[in-house]
């Protein structure tokens, strides 16, 4: 049964909305009132919540588990505990007498469960990716069942579901996919009877477990994908991303003061912004959204009244440039095979990529080489010994890839053509086009992303007092990268 047709079982009028609330938006007792605050402000609405990790708990569990398996357990054990101590400390805030022996044994549950996982790998002295899965989402498991006790307490009828039990994935750990007719059936069983009781199921964003029940996550930042995923199968009205700024921006506030909130933008641009860096968005978001048309709308938990962005089908910018993204911690790999490129050396290429969990944003070949730029080089020693005898691997770190995304932007080379004079005191190493029209992107020293993406914003969204921008000029030469 498809996520339309499941819909139409509720009473005319209801419509369901997912509403996702990242780690910022439940970080603490203000926060989590807030949001409170706003899934009883969407009366007549049947709401379902996703909710991530209280802010910073993903990092601590990561820093504990690397810590644990380098035989630092005291320290791993502390850390545990402090996280720990801050949910009940939370709870204590939030959850009335009523229903804190349940919470607390969940919590307490959860504790165990994450001590016994560290007293592990200082035992095996080993974190691979899929004890990694477990270990993160625990912040998750917490998490949402400290937000479902909270909703009750404040008299929202409230759930908790366990994601776990419901969105199945493949086995890469670390970065899984989900097996999507099966979560989607497993999502309808699971929360359509909630829904049918008026009851708003709470889920644990992120996290996954493949079919044979082992845990997986999304990849960080994946709370964003989970809601779309719910959201798909379920048919919602739309998705709400609530975070921690006013919106999809023209670029990261954080590193522009001048950024500006976009109203409207398409499906197409957003995953383009994410998939460029756009941290707002997990990347893989907007493709369930996409797929079954649902609207997501991205709005600040902190700032409710402010209307934030409507990412839909139709929405358009309007602008030329749309927005500027900037992706750090970016490798650009070069792939010398030892033998003329065919298929068969490709393959051998991506698949020793894939095995390793190493996302290849961008590729361009020339003769006998390939350029890659990647997201993480944690993998790349061991990917260039299995590639010894397929090609030789060289690598430089510290780059970020600065991206100006539009609708229809390779259609405009004169935006290339001034954007690259504009940084070219930068250093700027390579200019490389997407394989979409949306993108035009630059490769600058990390040292030097803020300077290249105020510089950009400048010339692209230029303030009430400076001219409009001359779109007149010649073309840009393209080195593909
Ligand atoms: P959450 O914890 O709610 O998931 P994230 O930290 O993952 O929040 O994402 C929100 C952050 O994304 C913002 O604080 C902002 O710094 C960053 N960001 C990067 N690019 C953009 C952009 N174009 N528009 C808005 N925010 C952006
Ligand atoms: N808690 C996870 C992370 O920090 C997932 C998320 O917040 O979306 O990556
Ligand atoms: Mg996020």
């Amino acid at each position: 049964m498809s996520g339309r047709e499941r819909q139409s079982r509720f009473e005319q009028g209801d419509e369901v909305v997912v509403m996702k609330f990242g780690g910022t938006s439940v970080e603490d007792a203000t926060a989590i009132r807030r949001l409170i605050g706003i899934v009883q402000s969407r009366s007549g609405a049947l709401p379902v919540l996703v909710v991530s990790a209280l802010a910073r708990v993903t990092d601590q569990l990561l820093e504990a588990g690397n810590a644990a398996a380098k035989g630092r357990l005291g320290w791993a054990l502390a850390t545990a505990r402090e996280i720990y101590v801050r949910h009940e400390r939370l709870a204590e805030e939030l959850v009335g007498a009523a229903r804190r022996d349940a919470l607390d044994r969940e919590l307490r549950r959860d504790f165990r469960d994450l001590e016994s996982l560290l007293h592990g790998l200082e035992a095996s002295r080993q974190l691979d990716l899929r004890c990694q899965d477990h270990l993160l989402g625990i912040g998750e498991c917490l998490s949402s069942k400290l937000v479902t006790a909270a909703l009750n307490g404040a008299g929202v009828e409230a759930a908790q579901v366990d994601a776990r039990q419901c969105i199945v994935t493949d086995a890469r750990h670390g970065q899984a996919s989900p097996i999507w007719e099966l979560t989607n059936q497993q999502l309808q069983n699971a929360l359509l009877p909630w829904l049918e009781c008026r009851q708003a199921p709470v889920l644990g964003g992120f996290i996954a477990s493949t079919s044979d029940g082992v845990p997986t996550t999304l990849g960080r930042g994946g709370s964003d994908f989970t809601a779309a995923i719910v959201g798909a199968a379920l048919g919602a009205a739309r998705v709400e991303i609530w975070t921690d700024v006013d919106g999809v921006m023209t670029t990261d506030p954080k590193l522009c003061p001048e950024a500006r909130v976009i109203r409207k933008m398409s499906f197409d641009e957003a995953a383009e912004m994410a998939h460029f860096g756009a941290k707002v968005l997990h990347p893989a978001t907007l493709a369930p959204a996409m797929r079954e048309n649902i609207p997501v709308h991205v709005r600040n938990s902190r700032n409710p009244q402010g209307e934030g962005t409507e990412i839909a089908a139709r929405a358009r910018t309007g602008s030329t440039v749309s927005a500027i993204t900037a992706k750090r911690h970016v490798a650009n790999v070069e792939v010398e095979p030892l033998q003329a490129i065919d298929s068969l050396v490709l393959s051998a290429i991506y698949g020793a990529f894939d095995r390793h969990a190493c996302t290849v944003d961008v590729m361009g070949t020339s003769p006998g080489r390939l350029s890659m730029l990647v997201g993480s080089t944690v993998a790349l020693p061991q990917i260039a010994a299995e590639l010894k005898g397929v090609a030789h691997l060289r690598w430089e770190n510290h780059k970020a890839l600065v991206s100006l995304v539009g609708d229809n932007l390779r259609r405009r080379p004169e935006v290339a053509s001034r954007a690259l004079a504009a940084v070219s005191d930068l250093d700027v190493r390579v200019s490389c086009q997407g394989a979409s029209d949306r993108t035009i992107s630059f490769l600058v020293e990390e040292s030097k992303v803020e300077e290249s993406v105020r510089i950009l914003h400048h010339m692209f969204f230029p303030g009430q007092r400076d001219a409009a921008p001359d779109w007149g000029g010649t073309s840009a030469a393209f080195c593909q990268v």
